[in-house]
């Protein structure tokens, strides 16, 4: 075995047993970036782009042998075909690969990185066939302190009060740990997008996001000791809503409560459509009802509100549509994802005329109580849908949040915890690692 081969195994040990994200504190190991996530940042991609800032080096991930040197910024194309994988065009046969950095430190804080698709990763790369279609998947390795360094600036401002953003990282930091098997059939834990949390790598980290989640490195939120489902949205609209009257069960720290939203752009909306797009929109939906006759909601009123179709902030559970040829029931989400709403809280009057702009009628915003009715008529009418807050209503509001930590007392460096308090009803911040 030569010096060069004795290097390479010795970089490839540090990626089969990486000790990144671990410091050596007495005799035991603790994990000051917490457990490493598997994200699954590319999926089903023919083919893909890889380099790094230091040597590296593609290693087959099943037999740990070295398929080729490169140097430091080389560009490497990766391709599929049918047995194996491609390395600049070169066919290898290997169950996976990975991109293996020879790091001049080999510390977490080294500011060297693997490239994908021009994009820079802290942590290991490694690439897979795609579980169940033609393509590869590409997989970041990385503590979920770093993870997070890369997701915060796509939630939330870290312009906005530290407080705030704070509030956020505790809000994913718990949401990643708690959904960590949400992608196990597809070889990785969690994905890069809206579906889990959007994750951009080094290119999406900010100063003061990487700073809101070192101050609350390992805090997340639990009740009766178990991780919550910490969901968080934009804006409430006025009041926050009860889990069971979105989409998910009952949790009992998931409660409506006051927001202080009122500032944000999202807190009043309005779309108009004709009754002839609406006519459309439902039988598009694939709804058989003819010409729509009537809408049956109850008027939005002041929160706590007590409507058998609206949930405790007036968002929308049910909305009755009777036509020509038949009748339909909808959730809120259903017609929210129908017409491509902000969100379920919102009233739907009819009107003969052309409407006033919202921000006339609303100016004050105030919520105004409005007609139960609505006996449709002409194909020209207008169904107007005025409403509150954008996104599903439920735990942490982000402008909200913000609004909280703007009245925050001064020097006051755990007031986080009181917006996550708020926001998450008899919840514990515990520090998890
Ligand atoms: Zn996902």
């Amino acid at each position: 075995m030569n010096r060069h081969m004795v290097k390479w195994l010795m970089v490839i040990a540090f990626f089969i047993f990486p000790l990144s994200g671990y410091a050596h504190s007495g005799n035991s190991a603790v994990p000051v970036f917490g457990p490493n996530l598997r994200v699954g940042i590319l999926t089903n991609q023919h083919s893909l782009e890889v380099s790094a800032d230091a040597k590296f080096a593609i290693v087959s991930t099943g037999t740990a042998k070295v398929l080729g040197d490169f140097a430091a910024q080389e560009p490497v194309t990766i391709a599929v075909r049918e047995s194996g994988f491609t390395v600049n065009g070169r066919p290898v046969e290997a169950t996976g690969l990975a991109v293996v950095m020879n790091k001049a430190h080999s510390t977490v804080y080294s500011e060297q990185y693997l490239y994908a698709n021009k994009r820079r990763y802290r942590g290991d790369l490694s690439i897979q066939r795609t579980i169940g279609k033609p393509g590869m998947t590409v997989i970041n390795t990385l503590p979920v302190e770093q993870y997070l360094y890369g997701v915060i600036k796509n939630e939330i401002s870290p312009e906005w009060p530290m407080e705030a953003v704070k509030a956020q990282a505790v809000a994913a930091r718990t949401y990643a740990l708690a959904n960590s098997n949400k992608h196990t059939a597809d070889g990785f834990e969690l994905c890069a997008t809206t579906d889990c949390q959007v994750y951009g790598g080094r290119e999406s980290e900010a100063p003061k996001a990487i700073k809101a989640v070192d101050a609350t490195r390992g805090l997340v939120l639990t009740y009766k000791g178990k991780l919550i489902s910490a969901y968080f949205h934009s804006s409430s609209g006025g009041y926050t809503e009860n889990s069971e009257n979105v989409w998910s069960a009952k949790q009992p720290y998931l409660r409506g409560v006051a927001d202080f939203d009122q500032n944000s752009p999202y807190y009043t909306w309005e779309e108009k459509l004709t009754l002839a797009e609406l006519d459309q929109a439902i039988s598009k939906a694939g709804y058989n009802i003819g010409y729509l006759q009537a809408v049956e909601l109850s008027p939005l009123s002041s929160p706590p509100v007590a409507s058998f179709d609206r949930g405790v902030s007036g968002r929308v559970k049910s909305v009755y549509f009777k036509g020509t040829t038949g009748n339909i029931q909808l959730t809120g989400t259903q017609l929210r994802n129908m017409l491509n709403l902000k969100s379920t809280l919102f009233d739907i009057t009819i009107s003969k005329e052309h409407p006033q702009p919202a921000m006339s009628v609303y100016a004050s915003k105030d919520r105004k109580k409005s007609h139960t009715q609505l006996a449709a008529g002409k194909p020209t009418d207008f169904v107007v849908i005025t409403g509150f807050g954008w996104g599903h209503g439920l735990g942490l509001s982000q402008w909200g949040a913000k609004a909280m930590a703007e009245k925050a007392p001064p020097g006051n460096t755990e007031y986080f915890k009181d917006i996550l308090k708020h926001y998450y009803q008899d919840v514990e911040i515990k520090k998890a690692y």
